[in-house]
């Protein structure tokens, strides 16, 4: 009973800490900043409601996925472009996010302080992303490895083998030896 308990809490750090559990936060997060995006968009937009209803959402789109995908990617451009790539992220971040409170009315403080915090849950889940997804593809790779390492260690098992009595034997020469006087 305890050790399934455990285990269950175990299976659940080994998700929260899988890269499924990552691009899941960042679908959430996602989400959310195309909320704010298109929010802004819809209030600036110089057009009828009915059109920014549909170019709101269409330009919100083009915005955070273009993002998305330039943050997943930039660490393939050069090393160096991850960290620029990143803190440019975080700061377009920030700005949609100063402009979507409207820190200058109100509350500044709270809107500033928000805002910061989603920028950098932004360049958090870019780096999270990058790291996860290389120690999953190193991940892959070792398994395939040793799938191509098995098969290749069966290759040699069998053609250690003598065919009639089904002895493996540890060298060609040990396997020649015993076929001229094998008795099966
Ligand atoms: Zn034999």
């Amino acid at each position: 009973m305890t050790s399934t308990f455990y285990a269950s809490f175990d299976k659940l750090g080994a998700f929260f800490t899988s890269l499924a559990a990552v691009i899941i936060g960042m679908l959430v997060f996602i989400g959310y900043r195309f909320f704010e995006v298109y929010t802004l968009f819809e209030r600036h937009l110089p057009m009828d409601a009915d059109v920014v209803w549909v170019a709101g959402k269409l330009i919100a789109f083009v915005f955070v996925f273009t993002m998305l995908l330039i943050a997943v990617n930039i660490d393939k451009v050069h090393p160096e472009a991850t960290v620029w790539g990143t803190l440019l992220g975080a700061l377009i971040t920030l700005f949609v996010n100063l402009y979507f409170w409207e820190v200058w009315h109100g509350d500044m403080t709270f809107k500033v302080i928000v805002s910061v915090i989603t920028a950098a849950f932004d360049a958090w889940f870019g780096h999270l992303f990058v790291i996860k997804l290389r120690e999953r593809e190193a991940y892959l790779w070792a398994s395939k490895e040793k799938a191509r390492e098995r098969v290749a260690m069966m290759k040699l098992q069998d053609a250690l083998t003598c065919k009639k009595c089904g002895v493996t034997f540890k060298s060609q020469n040990a396997l020649n030896g015993h076929s001229g006087r094998c008795k099966a």
